[in-house]
């Protein structure tokens, strides 16, 4: 792994002997698909671990029970094992709810805790603001006696949600807000998946969360910047409760990329809403969607150990990402010919009863990947942008009247006419072919104005071509709901052909020649073949 402060901060503990086994953790809560912000969380906890020989613990975040759902753990453990990492092991926040009671009643007798009765909205008043200092609590100063048995009572189910908290006693003018007496407890009534009816109160994130990371011997607890702010509370939850094991906070940034938007919460409702298909939507930036739209975990991987960890937050443009994935399957998938707007042309002077077939190299790059046999007959479709009557300048490399293209793998033809619709849209280009110019014949009395892609209309396959773009539409101003953000172009569909070697039922990958890499949708089949832009040759980005 490349460099970074964390990694720097392991290397120092131990070397001083403070730790003999780096252990981290990647602590999801179970509510939604993981995006690829996460992969950041991941890739960094484990293969930080994996430096020092060290392990990764997964630990679902499951302290408040309204929220979690199995369907996402197990999308959770799917993403991370597709990610190539495998948990030292799974546990849940909620295996420690005894101890995090325990220590909790440790901190009422030590004068650290008591049990409040102001409601939400007067905690809130009370608290004050940045410019203002916090009011104590009226109940901040019960007795032990009564904070013990009030907590014990708030456990029994006593009081109903929102009647009462426990409270950690630190300071109501800190500087800090979330040290001004944060909350440690409140009561839901509600069954929890893994705990059952046990417990009508559960603890908050601040406090169990550095509990959980002691109990667990996690030594560097890494997470996003967010939480720097909380840092100071997390060490004080460990310094007061005294638990098995002290870990340390280190934050780095988050990773955000541009045109989308990583949170689970916009995520869910371009679900909710039916804006995509689902969360596994090729548009979508969680690690399903972009599976299915094609990238593969080596691109992620590098995807995020190249854009570094920093103590700052990152935008990064999506096709540095599209870099990585060109690097990854450039030698690695077969290449195909594929139109994806259609335009006829007719080889006048080739027999219409006969059909010729060549070898072409799967991959003209890599070898290794073998030959596949391509046709070549009277009927053949190219690309629309390949054709233009009057060739509009000397850059212009493909085909237009009067001038010479080589089709790829075949022949030189030459356009001769064309055929217009009503709305003087050309639908058919006449061309002839030179018999003498078959790619590999040596042929160099001419040179073609250009090279394109083509496909025989006597052998080809029909295929939808899924298009993607954005799912934030860039012009519309960010403070509009997430509704009107979207971006309706976002994907787009267009109905062509692909060669006859596209197996819809072996080749997952594929680049299409001239255009860009591919991906063959779940969905398609050899009768109705789907096939998902995952990047496009045009807009690479350039290292
Ligand atoms: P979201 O903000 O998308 O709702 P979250 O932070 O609430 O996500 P958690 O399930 O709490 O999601 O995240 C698990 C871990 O992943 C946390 O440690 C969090 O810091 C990290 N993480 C989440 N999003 C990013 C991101 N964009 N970049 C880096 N780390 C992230
Ligand atoms: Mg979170």
């Amino acid at each position: 792994m490349i460099s970074n402060f964390i990694k720097t901060i392991m290397e120092e503990d131990l070397a001083s002997g403070k730790h003999k086994e780096i252990i981290t953790r990647f602590p999801p809560e179970p509510n939604a698909f993981l995006h690829i912000g996460h992969a950041r969380a991941i890739v960094t906890n484990f293969e930080l671990a994996k430096c020092f020989g060290g392990k990764t613990i997964l630990r679902f975040d499951d302290t408040n029970p309204a929220k979690e759902e199995k369907r996402f753990m197990d999308a959770i453990i799917n993403d991370i094992k597709w990610l190539g990492y495998e948990p030292y092991k799974i546990t849940f926040g909620s295996d420690y709810f005894d101890t995090d009671y325990e220590l909790a009643v440790g901190l009422i007798k030590s004068g650290l805790a008591y049990v409040d009765d102001l409601t939400k909205e007067e905690m809130k008043e009370y608290r004050g603001t940045l410019e203002e200092k916090g009011k104590e609590s009226p109940y901040r100063n019960r007795s032990i006696e009564e904070n013990l048995k009030l907590f014990e009572e708030m456990k029994e189910g006593k009081y109903e949600e929102g009647e009462k908290t426990l409270r950690v006693k630190i300071d109501m003018a800190s500087s800090n807000l979330n040290m001004r007496d944060p909350a440690i407890y409140r009561i839901i009534k509600k069954p929890h998946p893994h705990t059952g009816d046990k417990w009508n109160i559960y603890p908050l994130y601040d406090y169990a969360h550095p509990l959980q990371d002691a109990m667990e011997y996690i030594t560097h607890s890494l997470c996003s910047l967010e939480y720097v702010e909380h840092r100071p509370l997390y060490d004080w939850v460990i310094e007061n409760t005294h638990p098995i094991s002290t870990p340390r906070q280190i934050e780095f940034g988050r990773l955000n990329i541009e045109g989308t938007i990583l949170s689970k919460r916009f995520l869910k409702e371009l679900v909710d809403s039916k804006l995509v298909d689902d969360y596994d939507d090729p548009r979508m930036p969680t690690l399903v969607g972009l599976k299915r739209r094609g990238f593969t975990k080596e691109s992620i991987r590098e995807f995020v150990l190249s854009t570094g960890l920093s103590r700052i937050n990152s935008e990064i443009p999506f096709n540095v990402l599209d870099h990585f994935l060109m690097e990854d399957l450039k030698l690695k998938v077969p290449r195909r010919m594929a139109v994806l707007n259609p335009l006829k042309v007719i080889i006048t002077n080739y027999d219409e009863n006969k059909i010729e077939h060549f070898d072409f190299l799967n991959n003209l790059e890599n070898e290794e990947l073998g030959y596949r046999k391509i046709s070549f007959s009277n009927t053949l479709y190219i690309e629309k942008e390949d054709f233009t009557p009057v060739k509009p300048n000397n850059k212009y490399k493909r085909l237009s009247l009067g001038a010479e293209v080589r089709l790829m793998g075949a022949y030189f033809i030459k356009a001769n006419d064309c055929k217009y619709d009503e709305n003087g849209e050309v639908i058919e280009v006449l061309c002839t072919y030179d018999p003498n110019t078959l790619s590999g014949s040596g042929f160099n009395e001419r040179k073609p104005q250009g090279t394109i892609q083509y496909v025989d209309a006597k052998t080809c396959k029909k295929a939808t071509f899924n298009l993607f773009d954005s799912l934030i539409d860039s012009n519309v101003d960010e403070d509009l709901p997430l509704k009107d953000r979207f971006n309706k172009n976002s994907k787009v569909s267009l109905e062509g052909f692909v060669e006859e070697a596209y197996d819809p039922t072996s080749e997952s990958k594929t680049q299409l020649m001239r255009n860009g890499y591919y991906s063959n949708d779940y969905d398609s089949k050899e009768d109705n073949i789907i096939i998902n832009r995952t990047v496009s040759l045009k807009q690479s980005f350039n290292k």
